[in-house]
């Protein structure tokens, strides 16, 4: 099959809510009039960020997760997708289960593929652009954090960062392959969530660039981190790199009132996500792990940066 054969059998799909979809120049869209739009790209590239060979529907799936992921920290609504596929043969059967992964989520979120571009490459290369939608005034941005703020985190941290050391760990490594993107805690969190961010690189890091785009300090009480009940028997200076600067877990970070706790739960429920509070928003610029009393955690933790590793 040639890449215009490919592209009609796996991924030409009728619009639905676009005028146009895949097959000419560009898809159409008609924005709902008072709707803002949200748009985030976020590329997978073999050797980097996942291992030659892995798994095509599980690699169909991730590639949309991580994009929903960036759409649900913003409190959007995800709609549309274009996806950038650079392959190193026309591999009709790694494609046909790479479409079952990325239609499986897609269809669940009601999100729509409208086009995309195809190419040969050395490496195996993914590139999603996700567009969501919402309401004027109420997307969730990094810098409304205020001091006084709780810290929440949706679901669990670490699985996915345990995955790359101790790929056995069937729990840690479905966390890994198969990330839920939290698109409907993050619709219910508009209004509600101060700022939040999806942890891609970390908890420390990514909490950071909240207190950094804030203007802001942070304390997070180290136990009270939510995390697989696999963590009780591993080495703590394990545990504690996984937890702090593991990434590729794709919760929910975000900040709320203190007078908002009961709404947080009540949003969570809803959205069928368990959230727990984890620490609060200071005054200052440092980024703090303490025990239950209050000391320091032993952090030589740093998040993931493509560039330094
Ligand atoms: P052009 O050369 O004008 O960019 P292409 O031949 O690259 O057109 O693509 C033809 C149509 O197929 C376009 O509508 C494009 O958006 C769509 N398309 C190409 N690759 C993909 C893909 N991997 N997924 C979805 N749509 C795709
Ligand atoms: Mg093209």
């Amino acid at each position: 099959m040639n890449e215009f054969e490919l592209i009609r059998r796996y991924f030409d799909r009728a619009p639905d809510r676009a005028l146009l979809g895949v097959g000419d120049d560009c898809a159409m869209l008609r924005p709902n009039a008072g709707l803002e739009l949200a748009l985030t790209t976020d590329m997978l590239v073999e050797g980097r960020h996942f291992a030659a060979g892995a798994d095509a529907r599980s690699l169909g799936h991730k590639s949309l997760a991580v994009n929903l992921s960036d759409l649900a920290a913003m409190g959007a609504a995800p709609r549309w997708a274009l996806l950038a596929l650079g392959l190193p043969a026309a591999d009709a059967k790694w494609v046909e289960q790479f479409a079952a992964g990325f239609f499986a989520l897609a269809e669940r979120h009601g999100v729509e593929l409208i086009g995309g571009d195809t190419t040969r490459s050395p490496l195996l290369t993914i590139s999603i652009t996700a567009i969501g939608e919402l309401p004027a005034g109420v997307a969730l941005y990094r810098s409304a954090a205020q001091a006084g703020d709780d810290i929440w985190v949706s679901g669990e941290l670490g699985g996915a960062a345990l995955a790359l050391r101790r790929p056995e760990i069937a729990e840690a490594k479905r966390r890994l392959d198969w990330p839920e993107p939290r698109v409907e805690l993050g619709e219910r969190l508009r209004g509600l969530a101060r700022s939040a961010i999806d942890v891609s690189d970390g908890l420390a890091g990514d909490l950071a660039h909240i207190a950094e785009r804030s203007r802001v300090g942070a304390v997070v009480e180290y136990e009270r981190i939510p995390r697989p009940a696999v963590f009780k028997s591993l080495d703590a200076a394990l545990a504690r790199e996984c937890l702090l600067s593991g990434g590729d877990d794709y919760e929910l970070v975000f900040t709320a009132l203190p007078s908002r706790r009961d709404a947080v739960a009540a949003a969570a429920a809803s959205a069928g996500v368990a959230v727990t509070r984890i620490g609060r928003i200071e005054a200052g610029s440092a980024l703090r792990f303490v025990d239950r009393d209050g000391a320091a955690v032993d952090s030589a933790f740093a998040s993931f940066d493509h560039f330094l590793s």
